[in-house]
């Protein structure tokens, strides 16, 4: 029979680094920033914005987390096969086939119309359980949620099912992080407006949330009992106008060694489409990675981060390779270790750096690193003791 192919005890020269002690000193820093009534729910979709969701799902129920936050049911399962314990809620709509397996795993769902309520409680009636729903509002957003006028009908559909627990409301900024906070208030008035409503009905739930990142940092009378917080446990700002935590630092950064070192004379120009002639003679570094591993698809612009210097791009990015000017690096080796996003020396490559490049986002960035870059964990580190009682870790 065939042998199979073994894996290399190394790994490639370009990889994402996850660094472990700044993610739980991230918690912490943003644990001390809320009312301690107030709850953690640690947003996780995408692998964590490429993080990686098993890892830094121990992570965020080491540190207290009260709910992780996913979105597809493929997520969710992955994490219940690792072990993890905590309550898992499902963003967005879950179409019928997934229910059953909602409710065997206590994946909590959130409900938008009384289609998905009666298929929960139905399925909860089968498998003998009581199944907590969160209700999402529409408070403006107009994505996913049932329009906050029409949310009392939905609640009363929900409390007529004795399968069903009402344990949230939510609800979700779309300009949280903009410097202009009338359409975050706008929601937030929409939001009080079916609190209300549950006061006067005296209906009690759990959890009561409307805060992502921006909203945690900018808008503390939205806190209610529960954040939704993805970006920022992550040591990124979700703009360059919300409020800062000193101490906050990105957990991620990505790097690769130097493949090889090329001269270059007068008028040779260099990849894909000549985007890039040199003027006089100089020396570039080829670099092993490129838009295949999500590097911006820029030609001559951004740098790296070789010997503590800048190492501007010239031409093309490829899909496996970008090439930096380096003639003012004499002292470079090839297999020199490069920072493509992260700290060398006094400069840093920030994800929003990136994210220019890409004409986006730094959540677009960070999720744009893909899996084929090797993901590795550093500095590990033990959980704080005093919050460790919500481990989930066997
Ligand atoms: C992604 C998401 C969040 C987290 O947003 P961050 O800005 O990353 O904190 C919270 N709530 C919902 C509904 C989301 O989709």
């Amino acid at each position: 029979m065939p042998d199979a192919i073994s894996r290399p005890p190394f790994q490639r020269p370009a990889w994402i680094e996850i660094d472990e002690s700044i993610l739980r000193q991230n918690f912490t820093i943003i644990s001390r920033e809320k009312n301690p009534n107030v709850g953690i729910g640690a947003v996780l979709k995408d692998d964590a914005y490429g993080h990686g969701a098993i890892h830094c799902a121990r992570i965020a129920a080491e540190s207290g987390a009260k709910i992780l936050v996913l979105v597809t049911l493929a997520e969710a399962l992955e994490l219940r096969r690792e072990g993890i314990e905590t309550p898992i809620l499902l963003l967005g709509q879950r179409q019928p086939e997934d229910i059953p397996y909602c409710v065997d795993h206590r994946l909590t769902c959130c409900v938008h119309e009384m289609g998905l309520v009666e298929q929960i409680a139905r399925e909860a009636e089968r498998q003998n359980r009581i199944v907590p729903v969160h209700v999402k509002i529409n408070t403006g957003m107009n994505r996913y949620g049932v329009r906050w006028n029409e949310a009392p009908a939905l609640i009363e559909g929900i409390l007529a099912h004795q399968t069903l627990q009402l344990e949230g409301i939510m609800g979700h900024f779309s300009m949280s992080d903009e410097a202009d906070k009338s359409y975050a208030q706008f929601q937030l008035n929409n939001f009080r407006t079916i609190l209300g409503w549950l006061d006067l009905r005296r209906i009690q739930v759990l959890y009561r949330h409307h805060c992502n990142s921006g909203g945690f940092l900018d808008l503390p009378e939205a806190h209610f009992d529960l954040v939704r917080i993805g970006l920022l446990p992550l040591g990124v700002y979700p703009s360059a106008v919300v409020r800062r935590l000193p101490g906050l630092a990105p957990a991620m950064a990505v790097k690769t060694k130097v493949a090889l070192i090329q001269n270059l004379s007068p008028g040779d120009s260099v990849g894909y489409g000549m985007r890039y002639t040199a003027d006089v003679s100089r020396r570039i570094a080829v670099l092993p990675l490129g838009y295949g591993d999500g590097f911006p698809r820029v030609r001559n612009e951004g740098h790296v981060l070789i010997r503590g210097k800048k190492a501007p791009l010239v031409g093309g990015v490829s899909m496996d390779a970008i090439t930096v000017d380096v003639t003012h690096i004499p002292e470079i080796q090839q297999w020199d270790e490069v920072v493509v996003m992260g700290r060398q020396g006094e400069f840093e490559i920030s994800v929003h750096d990136l994210a220019t490049l890409r004409h986006s986002v730094s959540y677009d960035q960070l999720c744009a690193w893909r899996h084929r870059l090797p993901r590795v964990i550093i500095n590990p580190t033990h959980p704080p003791s005093d919050l460790s009682s919500n481990s989930t870790d066997p």
